[in-house]
């Protein structure tokens, strides 16, 4: 398997990326935990190498607010071959 590595800044061009992972964060105002689902919530018009920032409310002080994720993509290719039957 050879990876390819992409660079920085290029946009997926899907409209909203689901991702399996559960992220906790603290509210910037009052200090509470949240955890951002990123399976329910997606991010949206999602940048590889950038930035991407996601919104989040806290309910305790009802303040919004964001954290910054980046997303990294490399892709494995198998460069054994077979025709197709
Ligand atoms: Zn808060």
């Amino acid at each position: 398997m050879e990876d390819v590595m992409f660079k920085d800044g290029f946009e997926l061009n899907v409209k909203r990326l689901y991702l399996p992972t559960v992220i906790e964060v603290k509210c910037p105002k009052c200090g509470i935990s949240h955890k951002e689902d990123l399976e329910r919530y997606a991010i949206s018009f999602p940048w590889v190498g950038e930035k991407t920032s996601i919104g989040c409310y806290c309910n305790d002080c009802e303040t919004e607010f964001l954290f910054d994720v980046v997303i990294r993509l490399s892709l494995g290719v198998d460069k054994s071959t077979r025709a197709v039957e």
